[in-house]
């Protein structure tokens, strides 16, 4: 397992904002512990960010000319969420050039950015821009899947995916909660709500048919938007998975048994170096 990760992720923040650099630099500093290693990340290119974005929010983000309450301006955010988004084009290049799972450790997170529209503590999409970013220098990543537990719906992903043939989203989430949309399956974009308080047996068992679904997809890439605030402490939602319920989606991802990369997301617990630690364990298994 190679992991991406740079310090430089950890250079804005906003006092009191739940998605801080502590979580992230903790999460680092445990995975260190636990073996892993941890290599520095290249930022991606504008045209990069352009495969998933529109002219207008690269030009914004740069300019810091938006506004939303959750995402605020940060000097130098352009380059940090470059960064990350590089990370996850390192994090599937690796993947499919040297056969290895690999997994990205940095902020800020992407899910909820649109084509158009940033929100939800992301500026731009970073597993959007490597999944189109694979498929554009490598012909034979024809199908891809993405597979996205965080605990909120993924509208930004969805949103630069919908109609796309060669792409299955499958997002498992809490409803009703942040961003209010995912309650229905649209197209090639499969949700799944899940009400507030579903514990783990609940969780893999829709998870199992659901993998079942993504399996016969047939893809030649798995792409995972890891989001650990389905953790039952998580401040800022309320599903009720435990630390080793990571672990076991980990597992079944990995039975797929495809070239697979992730991504970070959401987790805002003080559980999170474990939750990641548990679901990279898992994954790595055969
Ligand atoms: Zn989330």
């Amino acid at each position: 397992m190679k992991i991406f990760y740079s310090p430089e992720c950890l250079k804005y923040e906003q006092p009191g904002h739940p998605e801080s650099p502590d979580r992230v630099e903790a999460t680092a500093q445990y995975l260190r512990w636990n073996g892993f290693e941890l290599g520095e990340p290249h930022p991606c290119s504008d045209q990069d960010v352009l495969l998933a974005h529109s002219a207008d929010l690269l030009e914004s983000v740069k300019a810091g000319t938006f506004f939303d309450f959750d995402t605020p301006v940060f000097q130098g955010i352009d380059r940090i969420a470059k960064l990350s988004a590089g990370a996850a084009v390192d994090a599937v290049m690796h993947c499919l050039n040297h056969g290895e799972k690999a997994f990205s450790l940095m902020r800020p997170p992407g899910h909820h950015a649109a084509r158009d529209r940033l929100g939800g503590f992301c500026y731009f999409n970073s597993i959007a821009i490597a999944c189109l970013k694979a498929m554009k220098e490598n012909a034979d990543i024809r199908k891809v899947a993405i597979v996205d537990f965080d605990c909120h719906h993924g509208n930004g992903t969805e949103d630069i995916m919908l109609g796309r043939k060669e792409i299955y989203y499958l997002s498992l989430h809490q409803s009703p909660l942040f961003p209010g949309t995912g309650l229905k399956s649209r197209d090639n974009c499969r949700n799944i709500p899940l009400l507030p308080g579903t514990g783990p047996d609940r969780f893999l068992s829709v998870f199992a048919d659901e993998m079942m679904a993504v399996e016969s997809f047939g893809p030649d890439l798995l792409a995972i938007s890891a989001g650990f605030d389905a953790f039952r402490l998580d401040p800022m939602a309320g599903l009720s998975l435990e630390i080793e319920t990571f672990g076991e989606i980990g597992r079944r991802l990995s039975a797929l048994n495809k070239p697979t990369f992730a991504v970070l997301e959401g987790g805002y617990s003080k559980n999170l170096p474990e939750c990641v630690n548990q679901f990279l364990t898992g994954l790595e298994e055969k």
